[in-house]
């Protein structure tokens, strides 16, 4: 990791843009901003003694263990292929092997069933009973209901209990560690609501967008996205994982970044000094010192960005404050490959939830991005804890540890121990997005435009996928930038 940060004594000071936050939104923010006016005096303060927040990877003994995200997927224009290119990065790209187009299903706690992915893969499939798999073939006919749901009822309104059951409990849990019976459909797959409401059937609709291609003011979609495309599979970062991406952003920030730097409030101020004008924010640090600017992006979880605006806007506060954020938990654990009875396949697992099994998903990183662990040797993480099970965070991490070994000795036939074991509690990390989200988003933003010089960018806003961010982290730069003076 390139070290450009400063200490936060010397950072006292008058500058055109402060972004609180040093997570990916926050960086690319930063980038953007500077992209688009190179001579604002411009600095990220980020509390914690590295960059990144949540991306991260660890390198150790021939591994490359991702702590958060493990890869990105590129949809829409100004996501982070666009981003990777203006890093100068676009050579170091790696895409996953085409294991990742397979998703795998734990049901019963160790029989592992392939997802179908064309119609008579579906049919074969023993994933539904035959009267589970009818009701998926009526959906078509369906009456169109364009209410916001969970999307647990929506699958089951569209699809049937069965596949709800089957699938969109799993999917929820091992995506986000969240609820489906709370996760809304329209906030977090608008894609898929976006298919009712324009062709009244998601079958018929993917089928129509995938012959056709489509372009709406919403969704940029070319054609329905296919795994195996560019845009749709998995990436990462030759030799460096997701830390890359993290890595390139530090280094274009050089001097501008103020580690161990917390924010602990923000406050409206008037401007000061010769040809000031209009208003101002001042920054408050954990150390006693203050900054001030003209634009505050607060690039940071919602739950923390809630406490700074609270004592300006306490209803948008609150809103931010109540998005539920699940601890999860990443433990990645390596095999030698000649212990393992059954080689990991595919991109992962989705877990139908017992009483038994822990993990909520698994990655199989050494079948999907071989270059993370040596030839020998079996990488696989897995994502355990959640709404579904909170008490696994508390565990000590030998516990954890065992736990998720355990799981995978009974569902691959592991006869060793691991050869080498990561753990990460992430707490509140991954947002939620409830029923009734993006009202409550569009209402907090336009309060928080209202103040003048404040925004809001990240994960908790439109989308939590890395390229959801830095997406958003455009968004926000372009806000700023447009309201600099020229
Ligand atoms: C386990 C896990 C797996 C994931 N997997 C994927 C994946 O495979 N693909 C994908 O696309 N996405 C994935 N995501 C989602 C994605 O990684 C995140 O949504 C994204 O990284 C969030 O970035 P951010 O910059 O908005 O927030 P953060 O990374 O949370 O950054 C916020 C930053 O603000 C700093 N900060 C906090 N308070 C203050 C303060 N008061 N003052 C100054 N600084 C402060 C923090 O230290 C942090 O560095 C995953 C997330 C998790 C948790």
């Amino acid at each position: 990791m390139t070290d450009t940060g400063t200490r936060p004594e010397a950072v006292n000071g008058d500058h055109d843009v402060i972004v609180i936050g040093g997570g990916v939104t926050g960086l690319t923010a930063a980038h953007q901003i500077l992209g688009r006016a190179p001579d604002a005096s411009l600095a990220v303060l980020e509390s914690s003694e590295r960059v990144g927040g949540i991306v991260g990877s660890r390198h150790e003994r021939g591994f490359t263990v991702d702590t958060g995200p493990h890869g990105f997927v590129v949809y829409g224009p100004g996501g982070v292929g666009d981003l990777a290119g203006e890093l100068g990065l676009g050579g170091e790209l790696v895409l996953a092997t085409g294991e990742a187009e397979k998703l795998l299903l734990l049901r019963h706690d160790e029989e592992l069933l392939t997802l179908p992915t064309t119609p008579r893969e579906f049919l074969r499939s023993p994933l539904l009973s035959a009267r589970g798999k009818l009701r998926v073939a009526l959906e078509p006919f369906v009456a169109k209901d364009l209410s916001e749901e969970p999307v647990y009822e929506f699958t089951a309104r569209r699809f049937g209990w069965e596949l709800a059951r089957t699938l969109a409990v799993p999917a929820v849990l091992g995506v986000t560690g969240g609820d489906s019976r709370r996760l809304s459909i329209d906030a977090k797959f608008p894609y898929v609501r976006y298919l009712e409401e324009r062709y009244g059937s998601i079958l018929l609709g993917a089928l129509r967008v995938q012959l056709r291609g489509t372009q709406t003011g919403r969704f940029y979609v070319p054609r329905l996205p296919k795994f195996g495309e560019f845009g749709m599979r998995l990436h990462t970062f030759r030799g460096h994982g997701m830390q890359r991406l993290i890595d390139a952003l530090e280094k274009e920030l050089a001097g501008r970044v103020r580690l161990g730097c917390r924010a602990t409030g923000i406050e409206r101020t008037a401007a000061t000094g010769a040809g000031a004008s209009g208003r101002r924010w001042r920054v408050a640090l954990e150390n006693g010192a203050e900054l001030t600017a003209d634009h505050v992006v607060l690039a940071l979880p919602a739950y923390t960005a809630a406490g700074l605006l609270a004592p300006h806007l306490p209803d948008a506060a609150a809103a931010l404050d109540a998005i539920p954020h699940p601890d999860v938990r990443v433990i990645a654990l390596a095999y030698r490959r000649a212990d393992v009875a059954r080689e990991p396949t595919g991109i992962g697992f989705l877990t139908i939830p017992t009483e038994r099994t822990r993990i909520l998903a698994s990655i199989h990183t050494s079948a999907i991005f071989p270059e993370q662990a040596p030839e020998d040797m079996v990488l696989i993480r897995t994502l355990a804890g959640g709404t579904q099970d909170p008490a696994f965070s508390s565990l000590p991490r030998d516990e954890a540890v065992r736990n998720v070994h355990g799981d995978l000795v009974r569902i691959f036939g592991i006869r060793g121990e691991p050869v080498f074991a990561f753990d990460h509690l992430w707490r509140r990390a991954i947002p939620e997005y409830p029923v009734g989200h993006r009202r409550r988003v569009d209402r907090v933003l336009a309060a928080v435009a209202e103040l003048g010089g404040l925004h809001l960018a990240g994960n908790a806003y439109h989308g939590v996928g890395v390229n959801d961010c830095v997406r958003d982290a455009r968004r926000v730069a372009a806000d700023v930038t447009s309201a600099l003076p020229g």
